[in-house]
């Protein structure tokens, strides 16, 4: 599934590519992948043009005058220009600009979703409202991770992936931000120092702002909207790592369910257990 960095890299190139653009129809093609919100009609998005794209959490908004164009990829969805011809009975919806160019949305496990809304109630028609701190606020800071885990309790990996409290890491990330700060995904957070706690806030930040900087990891489905490939598979550390030795002490890479998900992590270099000081 696509995560931060990978949707951060679509809402970048989509910026730089819709923006002023102006669209001319909207073509469902698949009706359970898009959502029109009461407020609203599908016909309303004629004409409108694209004032910006932006992104919260795994989200990516397209900004009209009054209205929002909101997609979320989720396992397999892709966003591109084109679409390769073992993937068109996939294309699930298409906007069509009035230069002629077309966003085909395809989707092959059909849980992507597209919200045609309106401006006002569009964070609680998609699920945004719900989302957690974004890890490139400026309120995201140590203090800010402090009191986010304070009162909790439970594994590491699964308080990561909670997106109603930090929105956008998913399975890649969490496992490269827990082999980042030396902590096993099923460490209890509840045992977490304060200088662990700093730790782990600079690992969320390196590790995904890693991600951007080499365009996403392109793992399973992620592509660019230009059919590009990210370059962050060839930078990880545990993820997708089995067996194969880690980079800091070559003991080979375990796998193991964490937060019932498949999860890396180097036995020796990860503590499952800290001293509290
Ligand atoms: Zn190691």
């Amino acid at each position: 599934m696509p995560e931060l960095p990978e949707v951060e890299t679509i809402v970048r190139e989509l910026n730089q590519s819709v923006t002023g653009k102006s669209i001319e129809g909207f073509q469902v093609i698949n009706e359970s992948s898009v959502l029109i919100s009461a407020d609203t009609k599908l016909s309303e998005l004629e004409g409108q043009r694209i004032m910006s794209v932006s992104r919260r959490g795994k989200f990516i908004c397209i900004n009209l005058k009054g209205m929002k164009v909101v997609v979320h990829l989720r396992m397999t969805g892709r966003l591109t220009w084109e679409v390769e011809r073992d993937r068109r009975r996939y294309v699930r919806a298409v906007i069509i600009f009035s230069d002629r160019t077309k966003l085909y949305f395809s989707d092959v496990r059909k849980f992507g979703k597209i919200w045609i809304t309106g401006k006002n109630d569009y964070d609680k028609f998609t699920g945004i409202s719900k989302l957690g701190v974004e890890p490139f606020d400026n309120g995201f800071s140590a203090e800010n991770l402090a009191d986010l885990l304070k009162g909790r309790k439970g594994g590491l990996k699964a308080f990561l992936l909670k997106q109603d409290i930090i929105a956008g890491i998913g399975n890649i990330y969490a496992d490269e931000i827990c082999f980042d700060c030396g902590l096993h995904p099923d460490l209890r957070i509840e045992k977490l120092s304060g200088k662990k706690v700093a730790d782990l806030h600079k690992s969320i930040v390196k590790c995904l702002s890693l991600g951007i900087q080499n365009c996403g990891a392109s793992v399973s489905d992620f592509v660019g909207i230009n059919g590009n490939l990210g370059k962050q598979q060839n930078y990880l550390f545990v993820y997708g790592r089995k067996d194969d030795g880690c980079y800091l002490c070559k003991t080979p890479i375990s796998k193991c369910v964490s937060a019932g998900r498949g999860t890396h992590y180097c036995s020796k270099c990860q503590k499952l257990s800290i001293s509290m000081t």
